[in-house]
């Protein structure tokens, strides 16, 4: 329990702690930093860290107070989702009450204006049961317009017994107005081998695709923790089978491509119209890998560091200006994807371009 069980981004938990352990802890936080490396789990286990019987710099997870926190987020998360399921506008904002340690996230696409005058109603009273009460407004740059103001008055008069934390990806989201009145903690990506020790602590991704997976997850820790191999697999396939296809011609460049093995690669990856962006992801992904190698050779750093020397093969054969050719393709297909365009024929006509084409710059395999 405590601060120690955070992963990654030693130095904002070092502020944290460094805050706590001085008392001279302002008003207002902002928490900023990619998505999925943990600002929010931060901001809540400072608001445990405010309160728990133990402190001062750290919680212990099993006082009265700290269980009462996880009781008092628990019923939050709850009430939370309800509302959001709520059809009837008003009903998502009907009595709303807030714990004291609060956590308070877009109903809708928005925090709402009641969402946050409810803040302001409740932060200049005392706590009913903590020491301090804590708000934790996460995605603070999804706070309607309309209740920046309020949310703006609050942060001028700063209460004496609330601390409010604001958790968003982009400071620069936020209204100046409010990001000046913020002490700000700033977290970066998680670093990869952080992030292959959590996987092999979770023994869940085979050790052989650890990198691999830690590569995927750039810098998050909700996407290593979520890496699912036999579905990224499944996802890269149809990608690697076209790959295949398209640069089996190049020892001998006049030969017939292999129009089936072709074919049936794009019908594979237009397959599910719904899933056809996760698909093109995936896709530019390996691009960009087939560009770096191609561009810096041996020192290329690649997401599909498991496919190396295969990505090696292909970069070779296929050649800078065909690849590039490729991601035009992709990008195209990734503009048409909007509108009901068959994207298989887009994905071939790209293949065909690149096959009748052949590029000069392509070099032999190294
Ligand atoms: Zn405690």
């Amino acid at each position: 329990m405590g601060f120690e069980t955070f992963i990654g981004n030693p130095e904002a938990v070092a502020a944290v702690r460094g805050m706590l352990a001085s008392s001279r802890l302002p008003g207002a936080l902002l928490f900023t930093g990619p998505d999925g490396v943990g600002k929010k789990t931060l901001a809540l286990m400072l608001a445990k860290a405010l309160n728990c019987e133990r402190g001062p710099d750290d919680f212990c997870g099993v006082c009265v107070r700290c269980r009462k926190a996880e009781e008092m987020l628990a019923a939050t998360r709850e009430d939370l989702a309800r509302r959001g399921e709520s059809k009837d506008a008003a009903k998502r904002v009907e009595g709303l009450v807030y714990f004291d340690l609060q956590l308070i996230e877009p109903i809708t696409r928005y925090i709402l204006i009641e969402q946050i005058r409810q803040v302001r109603s409740v932060a200049y009273t005392h706590p009913f049961e903590f020491p301090r009460r804590v708000f934790v407004i996460d995605e603070a740059q999804a706070i309607h317009w309309q209740a920046s103001d309020l949310l703006l008055k609050v942060l001028e008069e700063p209460p004496e017994t609330t601390t409010l934390i604001l958790v968003c990806p982009n400071a620069y989201e936020l209204r100046p107005t409010i990001r000046s009145r913020c002490r700000r903690v700033a977290f970066q990506p998680v670093d990869e081998s952080t992030l292959s020790a959590l996987l092999a602590e979770e023994g869940r991704v085979p050790k052989a695709q650890r990198a691999l997976a830690a590569r995927v997850a750039a810098g998050s820790i909700v996407k290593a923790k979520s890496f699912d191999l036999a579905e990224f697999e499944r996802r890269r396939r149809p990608w690697f089978d076209f790959l295949t296809a398209l640069s089996a011609r190049a020892p001998e460049p006049t030969a017939a491509p292999d129009w089936k093995a072709l074919f049936d690669s794009t019908k594979a990856l237009t397959e599910n119209r719904d899933d056809f962006e996760e698909t093109l992801k995936t896709g530019y992904t390996l691009l960009r890998d087939l560009v770096q190698i191609a561009l810096a050779g041996p020192q290329a750093e690649v997401v599909n560091v498991d496919a190396l020397p295969r990505l090696r093969t292909w970069a070779a054969e296929l050649g800078l200006e065909s690849i590039e050719r490729l991601k035009e393709g992709l990008d195209e297909a990734y503009r048409l994807q909007v509108r009901n365009v068959n994207q298989q024929l887009g994905l071939e006509a790209v293949a065909l371009d690149v096959l009748e084409n052949p590029a000069s710059s392509a070099a032999p395999a190294t």
